[in-house]
């Protein structure tokens, strides 16, 4: 099985040496993990506000974990205002005591593994596997933007007639709101406020209703770092409370990772504003899927498959959603991809063993039940697993599809559709990826073939962010594979790659004739 025995091999990227490709260091690990507290407090990290504490449950077993005092509307303004006054003082730091902060954080977030991988299982019900990627991406983040800013803050000198001196240099924009989802509370959520604090912004930081703990002690990690207070406020809350972030007047720019339709939303707010044209940097969902060609090495393929598309119980916006399968291979595919299935366990992602953990809440596997029920009643499901009745657990499944273009929607969670696809010459692959784009996303998209005439065909034919070939879809690589969609899917630039902090940067001209 292709996970978790990523657990057993060590670290693939830069984060200091840590490695846990051993069972001591397991053992360590989840030593350190258990010494973590129990239960946790949030509330914003500057005003007062209002609300009166929400309950947090565990997706895993409903235990309590928690409270958060969320921010009203009043408290996030105030926050607002604080961040505009304190942006030029923060900006104003060099750009090597800047870098010198965020590294710190960077380290902090290694030293203090224990606490977040706690955090991030009793909270979003993340695996020990997904919890260590988790945090290692996080780190790296933290790292490739500091690297990021101190090459592009760095003032150029650019040619000119004689007697004249030419500059460009890039400085922060203002104050950014950073918007995140659940799924990467960790990644996602550090990364977008690294970038912004990076590139000399203040950083006004929401993260999703469900996962305010875990970002409670990302914040409390980069002030401790040394990031000031007024320039990084931890401001948890509903929409409403991201709606009236994204419609105040000191916005300079808003970077957010969720869902397409509270983009368009967020979109339509900023174009509404009669003041200052501002950045909206998009990262949101798709509809992905990988064609599999009768040259492929099925083994290979069905490691990929499982790990696509119920890895992190299907809530990555990378993970796969409809599997094409040439015909003639396809009743093989499915009946090794359903024994594999078979193989994987649910439950508590607590156990090291564990593959697939909860989804995020309730009403998530209620959206995914109700969906199921359907395609149940309309007899497509070819495969369903069972899954614990407790907690917030989702089975997989394997659904059928008649056509590959029937899948319209992003279902968030371990739920696969195949659809058969006939090749007869090599116009059948353009125009089945023409079918499957459709659908108007252009996240992620696999291929699996032997045959290089249809590597060239999908490189070039395929409007997603970021293609594989002959391997799963899901874990980007910091500063190896940039990772974003375009269409509904962003508006780029991609994060984890060398043009993302350029969006939160503006960018001066300066000319003396001297
Ligand atoms: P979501 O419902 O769009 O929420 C994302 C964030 O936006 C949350 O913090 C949410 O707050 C906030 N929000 C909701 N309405 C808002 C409004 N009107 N104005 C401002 N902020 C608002 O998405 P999600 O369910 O958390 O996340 C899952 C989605 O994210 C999936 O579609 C997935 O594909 C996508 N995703 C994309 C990427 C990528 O890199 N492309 C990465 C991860 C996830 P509340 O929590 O209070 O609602």
């Amino acid at each position: 099985l292709p996970f978790p025995a990523d657990l057993y091999r060590p670290l693939r990227t830069n984060s200091k040496g840590v490695e846990f490709g051993d069972r001591d260091a397991l053992a360590e690990l989840l030593a350190e993990r258990d010494a973590a507290p129990a239960i946790l407090h949030a509330a914003p990290s500057s005003g007062r506000s209002a609300r009166p504490p929400r309950e947090l449950r565990s997706p895993i077993d409903s235990s309590l974990i928690g409270s958060v005092v969320e921010a009203d509307v009043e408290t996030a303004r105030a926050a607002m205002a604080t961040a505009a006054r304190v942006f030029s003082a923060w900006e104003a730091t060099a750009i090597e005591a800047r870098v010198a902060i965020l590294e710190r954080a960077a380290d902090l977030v290694e030293t203090r593994r224990g606490a977040l991988i706690a955090l991030l299982q009793s909270e979003s019900g993340k695996t020990l596997d997904d919890a260590l990627a988790e945090i290692r991406e996080a780190a790296d983040l933290i790292r490739y933007y500091a690297e990021q800013a101190r090459r592009l803050c760095a003032e150029e000198n650019l040619p000119g007639p004689t007697g004249e001196d030419n500059r460009l240099r890039r400085r922060g924009r203002g104050v950014f709101v950073c918007i995140s989802p659940w799924n990467f509370p960790l990644a996602i959520f550090l990364g977008q406020v690294a970038a912004a604090l990076a590139a000399g912004n203040s950083a006004i930081a929401k993260p999703a209703e469900q996962t305010p703990l875990v970002a409670r002690e990302a914040v409390a990690l980069l002030h401790e770092a040394g990031v000031p207070h007024g320039a990084l406020h931890y401001i948890p809350g509903d929409g409403a409370v991201g709606s009236a972030l994204v419609a105040d007047p000191h916005v300079a720019g808003v970077v957010f990772t969720g869902s397409s339709e509270t983009a368009q939303s967020i979109n339509r707010t900023l174009a509404a504003s009669n003041g200052p044209i501002v950045p909206l940097i998009a990262e949101t969902g798709g509809v992905n899927s990988m064609i599999v060609d009768s040259t492929a090495l099925l083994e290979q393929v069905v490691d990929d498959v499982l790990a696509s598309a119920f890895r992190s119980a299907g809530q990555r916006c990378s993970a796969l959603r409809l599997l094409c399968l040439q015909e003639d291979i396809a009743e093989d595919a499915l009946a090794m991809l359903i024994g594999a299935t078979k193989e994987l366990r649910i439950g508590d992602p607590r156990d090291p063993s564990t593959h697939i953990g909860p989804v995020i809440d309730s009403a998530a596997r209620a959206r995914l039940c109700d969906y199921l029920t359907e395609r149940r009643a309309q007899g497509r499901v070819l495969y369903a697993g069972e899954a614990p009745q407790s907690g917030s657990f989702v089975a997989p499944h394997i659904i059928r599809l008649d056509r590959a273009g029937d899948l319209r929607e992003e279902i968030f969670g371990p739920v696969l559709h195949i659809a058969k696809w006939r090749a007869e010459n090599e116009k059948d692959l353009s125009t089945l990826i023409d079918e499957i784009s459709a659908n108007g996303f252009g996240l992620t998209m696999g291929l699996h073939t032997r045959i290089e005439a249809r590597m060239r065909i999908f490189a070039e034919a395929t409007p997603a962010g970021n293609l594989y070939v002959n391997r799963n879809m899901i874990g980007a690589v910091v500063g190896s594979q940039p990772f974003g969609g375009s269409r509904m899917s962003g508006t780029g630039p991609k994060a984890g790659g060398p043009d993302y902090l350029r969006r939160f940067l503006r960018e001066e001209t300066v000319t003396i004739n001297t």
